[in-house]
């Protein structure tokens, strides 16, 4: 489960996130929808701890991120502790950001045995595994400069998946690809949302969202407006600004 209260991040003298408040409990999938600007990708970062919010608290299973108490103050995180914390979110970037000396397998396999100090013949077994899962069992010698966009963004959700996080981030994970690829792409996030993941999905693909999500957040101007099950989200909008954006959608 995540747990955000009043969380507020500024890059100098912009606010980028005035004060958000969240919950989402175990296995639910959330999408993200809101123009550009709005603080999307920074409320992804700051749950990713790629960004400390300057207010605000950020729960993920229990444990307090970036700060703990000591004494009955509020003090910040050991680096171990950040760095133990940061693989509890499992990241899919807009832009494939596999590491580009290494095949798909060893992508897959990097985190879990070099981070993590698993075994390598439990991981390897595990990461042919979710390979398979993503279509891309015949691809694990490749390297990253030969696959498609799409299949570096499935050897991008395997290598997420292999670190067992509490919760799967999604950045506008499909906006750089050609269509075809798209809906591959999508077909593998569908398997992973049935599969339990709790996931926070960041996307403009609104039928995506409308199919997979549990819920829908509704972003402008550093706050959420509306935050509704995916149903009622669109076909009942409150908030002026949502019936907007939606009506803008062909
Ligand atoms: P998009 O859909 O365009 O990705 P978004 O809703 O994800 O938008 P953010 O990427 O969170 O929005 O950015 C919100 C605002 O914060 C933007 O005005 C952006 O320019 C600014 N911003 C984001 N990251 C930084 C940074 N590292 N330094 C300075 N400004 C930043």
């Amino acid at each position: 489960a995540i747990w955000l209260r009043d969380v507020h991040k500024a890059f100098g003298a912009s606010p980028v996130l005035k004060g958000i408040s969240l919950d989402i409990p175990p296995g639910e999938v959330v999408c993200v929808l809101g123009s550009s600007g709005s603080g999307k990708t920074t409320l992804l970062r700051c749950i990713a701890q790629l960004e400390t919010p300057e207010r605000g608290l950020i729960v993920m299973n229990g444990e307090l991120l970036g700060q703990q108490e000591h004494r009955g103050r509020l003090v910040p995180r050991s680096p171990r502790d950040i760095a133990r914390h940061r693989l509890q979110a499992g990241m899919v970037f807009q832009r494939f950001n596999l590491f580009a000396h290494m095949t798909a397998l060893q992508n897959v396999i990097e985190g879990p045995t070099r981070v993590q100090k698993r075994p390598v013949a439990d991981v390897r077994a595990e990461a042919l595994d979710l390979l398979r899962q993503v279509g891309m069992e015949h691809r694990t010698g490749h390297y990253p400069s030969q696959l498609s966009g799409g299949q570096q963004q499935r050897v991008a959700i395997a290598r997420a998946l292999a670190l067992h996080p509490s919760v799967m981030l999604f950045d506008e994970p499909t906006s750089a690809l050609d269509p075809e690829s798209v809906s591959d792409v999508l077909a593998v996030m569908k398997t992973v949302a049935a599969s339990g993941v709790t996931m926070l999905v960041v996307t403009h693909e609104l039928a995506f969202a409308r199919e997979v999500a549990d819920r829908i957040l509704f972003m402008d101007g550093g706050t959420i407006v509306e935050d509704a099950p995916a149903e009622t989200f669109f076909d009942h909008p409150r908030h002026e600004r949502t019936k907007a954006f939606l009506s803008a959608v062909p």
